[in-house]
């Protein structure tokens, strides 16, 4: 089933609000293989939201809007629609009481005037009530298609989809043979887009019905697998053999499926291993402590780390020698060789991360460019270290830089 969503707020046109209500639509009606095949906002004018409707309602017959059905004047997305309908709004004196009560239990009697317009309801319309807020949802049916009418508010949103809405669309479902849209989402780190395209190569296409998304973020590539039109079963079993398909071709750049977390992965291995950690962060200003610690049960593995920003504080908490530091620079070699081994010795941890590098935006020099990063892993009396230089501003080379820390430890500890 194809269907497109509406979503109705200037606010979202303006920006000031983050249109989260049609990303969650469209995750939820995938579980039930309806399939959002457009996406349109615009603000709270009727003849806006009246075209939007239209054109959708013609395109696809299917259309979720969500927003301007409050009681305020700038809400007017059920007067549009049930003029599409052709189905006048009439007083439902039901729920009409049913407002009254709810405002009384809240100690506002008698109701504001302007929330009766919430109990005006498009003729033939279903009402979706709503438990967590005042306005109701509408499902309205007619020669024009279907609209369903959601309240802006995601909780409420959220809610009203949940128990109202998914269950008539599997319902509409049944006896078409109930399909769904699925996804698997095989992460990567440490390897550009175009290079691990490149490495997939002819792999990409023996991975049907499946298609494939490449989404970069600071923490990597994702590699999203998705079918759609399939039951259940068929779906899945069509995903595990395009994972399949792929997989030799990511070789150990793979660290895990979905929303797994590289810090979780280095994490389990650890903890297998048997092993103890600290970590000495200079430009990652104690990031990869906040990436370790976040993982439950953190405290079996990690023992701690030093924030070394300072060139004193390398020398005076992980021993590194101010020499080495004047004769090669904070951001090097030897120096990040140097902190990996003093805090392995310092905390006493067979394994450590170290990390010193130039986030920018000032501080870079021809030799040593904003983005350079010096990462250092032991895991007992091994030591591997890297230089990499990573692109973007502050805040993405510092979250580049510990992930990079986390997945240089996790190659070591694979070994
Ligand atoms: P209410 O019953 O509360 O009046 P409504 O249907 O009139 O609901 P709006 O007034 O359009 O909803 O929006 C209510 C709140 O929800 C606002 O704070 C708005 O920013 C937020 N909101 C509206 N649409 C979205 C959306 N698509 N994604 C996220 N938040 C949204
Ligand atoms: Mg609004």
């Amino acid at each position: 089933m194809d269907i497109e969503l509406v979503t109705i707020g200037t606010e979202l046109l303006l920006g000031f609000t983050i249109d989260t209500n049609a990303a969650e639509l469209a995750r939820v009606l995938a579980t039930v293989g309806a399939r959002v095949v457009r996406r349109t906002t615009v603000g709270d004018d009727p003849g806006d939201i009246d075209r939007a409707m239209r054109d959708a309602l013609t395109r696809t017959r299917f259309v979720i809007a969500t927003g301007g059905l409050g009681p305020t004047r700038d809400d007017m997305t059920k007067k549009v629609v049930a003029a599409i309908f052709e189905a006048p709004l009439e007083l439902d004196s039901g729920y009409l009481e049913v407002l009254r009560q709810r405002f009384a239990a809240m100690g506002r009697v008698p109701m504001p005037e302007s929330n009766r317009s919430q109990a005006e309801i498009p003729r033939g319309a279903t009402v979706l009530p709503n438990n967590w807020g005042t306005a109701p949802g509408l499902w309205l049916e007619g020669p024009p298609g279907v609209a369903v009418l959601l309240p802006g508010v995601p909780n409420e949103m959220r809610k009203l989809v949940e128990h109202e809405v998914v269950p008539r669309i599997r319902e509409k479902g049944k006896g078409k043979g109930e399909t769904v849209v699925r996804s698997l989402t095989l992460r990567t780190t440490g390897i550009g887009e175009s290079s691990l395209a490149a490495q997939i190569g002819e792999r990409e296409d023996r991975i049907q019905p499946a298609t494939l998304a490449y989404l970069p973020s600071v923490n990597g590539v994702d590699l999203r697998l998705t079918v759609s039109n399939l039951p259940a079963e068929a779906a899945d079993t069509a995903l595990k053999r395009a994972a399949a398909e792929l997989l030799p071709g990511l070789r150990a750049h793979y660290y895990g499926d979905d929303t797994t977390d590289l810090a979780a992965i280095v994490f389990g291995l650890l903890r297998d291993g048997g092993h103890t950690l600290a970590v000495a962060e200079s430009c990652t200003g104690g990031m990869l402590g906040e990436r370790i610690t976040a993982v439950p049960g953190a405290s079996a593995v990690f023992r701690g780390g030093v924030i070394a920003y300072a060139n004193e504080v390398k020398v005076a908490s992980l021993g590194v020698s101010l020499a080495l530091i004047n004769e090669h620079g904070a951001v090097s070699e030897p120096v990040v060789r140097a902190m990996a081994t003093g805090v392995s010795e310092r905390f006493g941890v067979d394994t450590s991360i170290a990390v010193t590098g130039i986030a920018g935006p000032d501080g870079g020099t021809a030799e040593k460019p904003v983005g350079t990063v010096w990462l250092a892993a032991r895991v007992q009396d091994r030591e591997q270290v890297m230089k990499r230089r990573f692109l973007g501003e502050r805040d993405e080379v510092r979250a580049r830089s510990a992930q990079a820390g986390l997945d240089l430890l996790r190659h070591m500890l694979r070994q």
